[in-house]
C-alpha cells in the first residue's frame, strides 16, 4: 500500500462479527478475564484496542512497526527523556519548541548535560557531535524549526551521531509524515504533537512516538504504563480519524502557503519571508531533497504594529498552535516564544516584529485579502 493509502486503510480492522467500516471505540477500562484465555487486554492505561488501532496506522505511515500514542506532544517528549540518566549528554537544536525548552532545563537540573546548537549549520553540526565535544547518547532535532522554518539535515547528523553509538530522535511535528519521514532517512525516533497536522482540526490534545527498535519501544511503553501518560480512546479515535485526510488537507495547506508567501513579496510593509519554498530560504536547496513540500508555514517581518494586524484579521484567527484546518497568525515575541528571555530570542532571529502564519485549508484568494488587507490597514495607520 503506498502512503495515501495507507493515511485510510492502517489500523481499520473490524471488530469480529460486526463488519463495521470504522473500527468501534473501546472506552471500557478494564477486560474480563478467564484463566484458560488470558487476555490480550487488561487495563487500559497500558492497553486499549482503540489506540492500538490509531498507533498500527502510524508507524504504518512510516514503514516500522512501532508506535505509541501520549495524551500530547509533551507526554511524548517525556517519555523520551526518561531513557536518560544523569552524567548523559543530550544535544538539541537551539531553537527547539518552547515546551521542550524547558523540558530540556528539567532534564538540566537532573544532572543530564544538554548542550543546544544551530544543528542547521553543518560546521557547528559537526563540532557539537564530535569526539572532542564530549560524550554523545541523544540528538534532538527539530526540522523545520519554529518560527523561521530552518532545515536540519537529518541524514547527517543521524551518520554522525551513530558513529558514536547515540540516538537521534526527530520532532516531525511541523513537517508530519505526508512531507517528511524521518526514520528513513536514518533517524531512530519520530516524535509528533498529534495536536497538529495528524489531528488537524485543532480540537484534540495528542502525541505519538514512531520506532523500528523492539527494545526501544518496549521501553517507551512500559513508561507510558508507568506513568499514566497515553492518550486516551476518544482522543485517539478522533486523531486516526484525522489522520484519513491528512494528505488532502497538507496539499491544500502547502497550496495556501505558496500563494500567501507570493503575496507577501508584493507588499511594502513586509520585510524578510521565511519559508524553505524560496529559492532564498537558507535550507531551500536541502528541504528540496528532504521533504516532499516545504510545509504549511511562514513567517515574515512586519514593519507595522503586530499587535494591530493581530487583531485586523479576520480568517487567520491569533492564536498559538498550528497545522489545523483553520489558519492562525502569531507573534512569537508576545506568544509562542514569550518565555525566551528577550535577548536570546534576538539572538536566534526571532524579532519582535516577527509574525508566523500556519495555514488552514481556506480557499488561497480569500486568506490572501485578509492578510494583505490587514497589512495595508495597520500599515497606513503606522
Ligand atoms: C505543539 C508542539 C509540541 C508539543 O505538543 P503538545 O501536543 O502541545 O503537547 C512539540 N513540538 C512541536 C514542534 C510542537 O509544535
Amino acid at each position: 500500500m503506498r502512503f495515501d493509502t495507507r493515511l485510510v486503510h492502517e489500523g481499520q480492522t473490524p471488530a469480529p462479527g460486526t463488519g463495521d467500516i470504522v473500527p468501534p471505540l473501546h472506552l471500557a477500562v478494564t477486560y474480563s478475564r478467564s484463566a484458560q484465555d488470558p487476555p490480550r487486554y487488561f487495563y487500559a492505561r497500558g492497553e486499549n484496542p482503540t489506540r492500538e488501532d490509531l498507533e498500527r496506522c502510524l508507524a504504518a505511515l512510516e514503514d516500522v512497526r512501532f508506535a505509541t500514542a501520549y495524551a500530547s506532544g509533551q507526554a511524548a517528549a517525556v517519555t523520551v527523556l526518561s531513557l536518560l540518566r544523569p552524567g548523559d549528554r543530550l544535544v538539541a537544536s537551539d531553537d527547539v519548541y518552547g515546551g521542550t525548552h524547558q523540558l530540556l532545563e528539567q532534564a538540566r537540573s537532573q544532572g543530564i548535560t544538554v548542550e543546544q546548537a544551530d544543528l542547521s549549520d553543518a560546521r557547528r553540526r559537526d563540532r557539537v557531535l564530535s569526539p572532542q565535544a564530549g560524550r554523545l547518547d541523544l540528538v534532538w532535532l527539530e526540522s523545520p524549526t519554529n518560527p523561521l522554518l530552518k532545515i536540519t539535515d537529518i541524514a547527517a547528523v543521524s551518520a554522525a551521531a551513530h558513529s558514536r553509538g547515540a540516538l537521534v530522535l526527530v520532532d516531525n511535528t511541523l513537517a508530519s509524515p505526508a512531507l517528511q519521514q524521518p526514520l528513513a532517512l536514518g533517524a531512530d525516533i519520530t516524535l509528533y504533537s498529534a495536536t497538529k497536522f495528524l489531528g488537524g482540526h485543532l480540537d484534540v490534545l495528542g502525541g505519538a512516538l514512531v520506532c523500528a527498535d523492539e527494545t526501544l519501544h518496549e521501553r517507551f511503553a512500559n513508561y507510558r504504563t508507568m506513568a499514566g501518560n497515553a492518550a486516551a480512546a476518544m482522543d485517539c479515535f478522533l486523531i486516526h480519524r484525522g489522520v484519513k485526510t491528512l494528505s488532502l488537507r497538507v496539499a491544500r495547506q502547502v497550496g495556501n502557503a505558496r500563494a500567501v508567501v507570493a503575496a507577501l513579496a508584493a507588499e511594502p510593509a513586509v520585510g524578510a519571508v521565511y519559508f524553505p519554498g524560496l529559492a532564498t530560504h537558507p535550507g531551500h536547496e536541502l528541504a528540496t531533497r528532504q521533504m516532499r513540500e516545504p510545509g504549511a508555514l511562514a513567517s515574515f517581518e512586519f514593519h507595522g504594529d503586530p499587535v494591530k494586524l493581530l487583531d485586523r484579521c479576520e480568517l487567520f484567527a491569533p492564536a498559538v498552535s498550528l497545522g489545523g484546518v483553520r489558519s492562525l497568525i502569531e507573534c512569537p515575541a508576545f506568544m509562542t516564544h514569550r518565555p525566551v528571555p528577550r535577548q536570546t530570542r534576538l539572538r536566534l532571529g526571532v524579532s519582535d516584529n516577527l509574525i508566523r502564519l500556519s495555514m488552514g485549508i481556506e480557499d488561497p484568494a480569500d486568506l490572501v485579502e485578509d492578510l494583505t488587507g490587514a497589512i495595508r490597514d495597520v500599515a497606513a495607520t503606522h
